[in-house]
């Protein structure tokens, strides 16, 4: 009982990224589950207010907050509001991302960038203000975890993703760094990664149907069987599989994991 209660949040806040639909979306429903108040960040307002709906109606404490992940100024003042509103800053949940699906030869610059600025930016950005905020001293002081929703592209090539997986391997790495420099200053503060594979979301079921439309498959059962296939596990994932991975990390029960990278992935880089 002792050691399933250090799986619990209670008393530790949260801030969650890209939190108004899929593994964000179920992040932050798991952690207020877990007991811990949230704060839902994300650009879409009308998605984001639904969840924290969502939260509070299953008896959890959650508000929303639009932030832009790649605006420094918005980090600033979202982690202004969050200590002001929870009074702490325990965990951050850097899980805002975008795709961007081009071969290396095709890929414009602006993709390039705009993909750079949310997947790796907007992570450096979090990883910046929760340290500053988490930190002894700092407007929350209490040290904390830090995850940073990465892929198995950060760990392997993912054919037409290559703005994609480059902004994913800077974030496995930027985490390695940000762990080893708060551990030598004693901050207290851990921070990790995590690397899903194919996760089933709405939008991957959408683009199953597109792929078959663009005539890429036959049909959107062959895209999905082609997707399960790369699995070893023998199927996709869920946002559950994800999200109860990050609630590990953000609870006690990890207390010894800095600088990890935690693979959700049915086996796919085993293989
Ligand atoms: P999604 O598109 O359903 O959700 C992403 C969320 O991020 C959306 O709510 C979107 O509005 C938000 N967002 C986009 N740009 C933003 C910005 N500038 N500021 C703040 N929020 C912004 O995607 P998802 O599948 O739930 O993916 C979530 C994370 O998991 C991403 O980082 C993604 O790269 C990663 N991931 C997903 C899969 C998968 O198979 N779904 C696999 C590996 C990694």
């Amino acid at each position: 009982m002792k050691t399933l209660e250090q799986f619990r949040l209670e008393g530790k806040v949260a801030l969650v990224t890209g939190a108004g639909r899929g593994i964000g979306a179920k992040c932050a429903e798991v952690l207020a589950e877990a007991g811990a108040k949230v704060m839902v960040s994300d650009i879409l307002e009308k998605e984001g207010n639904a969840i924290v709906e969502a939260i509070c109606a299953a008896g959890g404490e959650a508000v929303f907050q639009r932030l832009d992940v790649s605006n420094e100024e918005e980090w600033i003042s979202t982690v202004d509001t969050l200590v002001k509103t929870f009074g702490g800053f325990d965990v951050l949940v850097s899980n805002a991302g975008i795709e961007g699906i081009n071969l290396v030869e095709d890929i414009p610059v602006e993709q390039w960038r705009q993909v750079m600025s949310v997947n790796a930016d907007g992570v450096f950005l979090g990883m910046k203000h929760a340290i500053r905020a988490m930190k002894p001293g700092g407007i929350a002081g209490k040290g904390g975890s830090i995850i940073n929703m990465a892929s198995v592209t950060a760990n392997v090539a993912f054919y037409s993703a290559g703005a994609y997986s480059s902004a994913k391997g800077a974030v496995r790495m930027m985490t390695k760094v940000a762990a080893v420099e708060c551990g030598n200053h004693k901050y207290g503060i851990r921070v990790n990664s995590v690397h899903p594979g194919v996760i089933r979301t709405e939008l991957l079921e959408a683009s199953f149907v597109n792929f078959a439309k663009k005539g890429l498959y036959p049909t959107p059962e062959d895209a999905e069987a082609e997707y399960v296939g790369m699995h070893p596990i023998g199927k996709l994932g869920t946002t559950l599989d994800v999200a109860q991975t990050v609630l590990y990390l953000a609870s006690d029960a990890s207390d010894f994991v800095t600088g990890a990278e935690l693979i959700v992935d049915g086996g796919y880089i085993a293989h």
